[in-house]
């Protein structure tokens, strides 16, 4: 098996470093995700540049089932009914359906829906399989905290396909934001995880939002102050404005400022305070005694 080392950008929203997917090329060419339907034309571009087409794809493995990550899946299939889908057992029910995942999307998004995401099409359950222990030789590891319904794929070169359990950093951008949209975020669940991919002594990560990080002790464990300290920060009372502020400073003292706009597109810091700010009021209310 042998990877193509430059990631696909996905020019998402005609911006460039805000998605990226890896192909693992080998008997079955493979993609690890697949992004958003609106990046199909630039999927479609990466991959002729590669020398492949849709039509070459045997396996998609999806870290999880945030759109930016997944939403084209159902249109690929429909194209390539070739195509296997591996995604966690949490996320496979709602790609086999997306009626209700989408109709919540749409009250948040709104009429940007369309202009983001783009089509959601269901995939035939033939074509789901649960990402479990392995997937085309690559072991898959159960990675929450971002996500419920994330994981991530090792291959036995040490090439870690980490998805959003790394945080967002726009290589070469040094600072990592730890993105937390609302409603999984998990803080044990995802320090777990990081212990289960540090176990594992991966030597190079490959982030989604972008790039590859040849340093993963060093990213794992900066990773894991940025998320103690927004999430401290919301628990401390801070403003939604304010812990924009705060990030956005945090961001700009530690990143090369060409790399801002692909931060913000990546991961809005206003997300990351509704994230934590849904973590802390679901731990009250496990906490509380019960009447
Ligand atoms: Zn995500």
């Amino acid at each position: 098996m042998k990877t193509i080392e430059e990631p696909i950008d996905l020019h998402f929203r005609g911006d460039e470093k805000i998605i990226a997917l890896y192909l693992v090329k080998g008997d079955e060419p493979a993609l690890v995700d697949c992004g958003p339907s609106t990046c199909l034309p630039a999927l479609r571009a990466g991959l002729a540049a590669r020398g492949l087409a849709v039509s070459d794809l045997r396996h998609l493995l999806l870290t999880h089932i945030h759109f930016d990550h997944a939403g084209a899946a159902g249109v690929l299939v429909r194209e390539n009914p070739e195509l296997t889908v591996h995604v966690s057992a949490i996320g496979l029910p709602h790609l086999a359906d997306p009626a209700r995942l989408e109709a919540s999307a749409r009250r948040v998004w709104g009429d940007l829906f369309d202009d983001y995401w783009g089509e959601l099409a269901p995939i035939p359950e033939a074509n789901l399989r649960v990402a479990e222990g392995s997937a085309l030789g690559l072991e898959v590891v159960p990675t929450p905290g971002h996500a419920r319904h994330h994981v991530s794929y090792l291959d036995d070169e040490g090439r870690c396909y980490i998805g959003d359990a790394a945080g967002v950093r726009i290589v070469p951008g040094r600072f990592i934001v730890p993105h937390a949209p609302a409603p999984d975020i998990d803080v044990e669940g995802w320090n777990a995880s990081l212990d289960a991919i540090e176990e594992r002594r991966p030597t190079a990560l490959y982030l989604p939002h972008f790039g590859r990080v040849d340093e993963p002790e060093e990213h794992v464990a900066a990773l894991r102050e940025n998320i103690a300290r927004w999430a401290e920060r919301v628990r401390g009372g801070a403003t939604e404005e304010e812990f924009v502020r705060a990030g956005q400073q945090e961001l700009e003292r530690e990143s090369e400022p060409e790399m801002l706009r692909s931060y913000a597109e990546a991961a809005p810091l206003a997300q990351s305070f509704h994230g934590f700010t849904r973590y802390w009021s679901r731990r009250e209310t496990s906490a509380a005694p019960s009447a």
